[in-house]
């Protein structure tokens, strides 16, 4: 093939053209440096600009309070699983040589599942205050296990801002809100932990109802290799002893990112990202345009009287994740997915633990990518 694909990939996923097109000018001799990025020093003068520019435009895109530390990380979203209860709660009132520090988990889906179990192996004394449907989230904080008789106060609360592979995604309500009047307020001051791996950068966020914000980059900013971690300076200097260094926050962010050698190409892809997010008028834009890509989408569904099924709560539907399946006749959707990738829509399969099709549709996926497959459906559906 000569065209590029409509690339509906939960990730890695499509990238903007022009940030294409920008690093391949940039590629064999970046800025008159006589140099790729990919090989220059992680400490030179030209990597360090990068690497500054990235995050302070990360810091304008997002709204990004001084207070907080911003931190280009490895070992993707997966790492912070594991990341997270190591860095949380753990010198503040160690008395004896078991202690544990309490968290709390929402588990909304896949990920929010693989986060707790990386939690218990870490040794926290995870509490699972409601375990979703998949189809919707249990935000009813009435209704939570909150273990009030444990004697410990949380030293965090874990949510999965978007469960990518459920399409489930925590809109409107603000999660803080809904902690602040929780249970009689035991979740009043401890800190939101939020896996934003598929919805970050997405729509504009209050960072200040977050401790701890984590993404890996191959959604919605960049290829895979970076991920970024947003932590509330005051939450760090608690590590676990053992900590591996490549996992520790605070070492991390003592270092500028740059303890080891960084993920340079991919932190510098996730700049050049950043710059167009700012260019497209920020979060308010994107969050607009990503609004109007999955309405299309969900309106399709809606409209085709039952041959296409989302099977989310309309409440909580993600606006990157849209999973579907043509419930009267399941033996249609592998001819679907055959016949679509035939018309260079791809990687609409939904992921194997739930079948279907899924069209994930982070910021780079263009409204006409979204047209061309609302296009393709009602004429699958006039044909078949
Ligand atoms: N959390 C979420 C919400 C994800 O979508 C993913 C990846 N699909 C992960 C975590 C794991 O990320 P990684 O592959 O970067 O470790």
């Amino acid at each position: 093939g000569t065209e590029r694909l409509v690339n509906f990939s939960a990730g890695p996923a499509c990238v903007y053209e022009d940030v294409l097109v920008k690093a391949q000018e940039d590629l064999l001799n970046f800025e008159k440096n006589g140099l790729s990025v990919m090989e220059m020093s992680h400490r030179g003068k030209a990597f360090t600009r990068i690497i500054e520019e990235a995050e302070a435009d990360l810091r304008e895109l997002l709204g990004v309070p001084d207070e907080y530390s911003v931190l280009f990380m490895q070992g993707g979203a997966t790492a912070q699983f594991a990341a997270v209860p190591y860095n949380l709660g753990w010198s503040d009132d160690v008395t004896d040589v078991g202690f544990r520090p309490r968290a709390d988990y929402l588990t909304t889906g896949s990920w929010s599942k693989k986060a707790l179990a990386e939690a218990k192996k870490v040794g926290v004394d995870a509490n699972v205050v409601a375990t979703g449907d998949n189809k919707s989230i249990p935000l009813d904080a009435a209704a939570w296990d909150v273990n009030a008789d444990s004697g410990k106060k949380s030293k965090y609360f874990h949510v999965c801002a978007n469960e990518t592979i459920q399409g489930v995604e925590l809109k409107g309500l603000s999660p803080r809100s809904v902690l602040d009047e929780a249970a009689g307020g035991i979740y009043q001051g401890v800190p939101l932990v939020a896996d934003m791996s598929s919805n970050f950068c997405s729509k504009p966020v209050k960072v200040s109802d977050y401790g701890v914000i984590y993404a890996g980059a191959q959604k919605n900013v960049g290829p895979a290799g970076v991920t970024i971690v947003i932590v509330r300076k005051d939450l760090l200097g608690k590590v676990r002893e053992g900590t591996p260094t490549m996992l520790d926050w605070t070492i991390m962010d003592e270092n500028s990112s740059l303890y080891n050698t960084p993920p340079c190409f991919s932190i510098y892809m996730c700049g050049l990202v950043f710059k167009h997010l700012l260019s497209l008028g920020g979060l308010d834009k994107v969050e607009q345009i990503n609004k109007a890509k999955c309405g299309l989408l969900y309106d399709t569904i809606k409209q085709s009287q039952g041959y296409y099924d989302c099977p989310v709560d309309p409440k909580v539907r993600s606006a990157m994740n849209v999973p579907f399946t043509i419930p009267e006749n399941p033996d249609l959707e592998k001819v679907f997915l055959q016949e679509a990738e035939a018309n260079g829509l791809i990687n609409l399969k939904g992921h194997r633990s739930v079948g279907g099709m899924r069209a994930s549709i982070y910021n780079a996926m263009p409204l006409e990518g979204v047209e061309k497959l609302v296009s393709f459906m009602k004429d699958f559906q006039a044909k078949h």
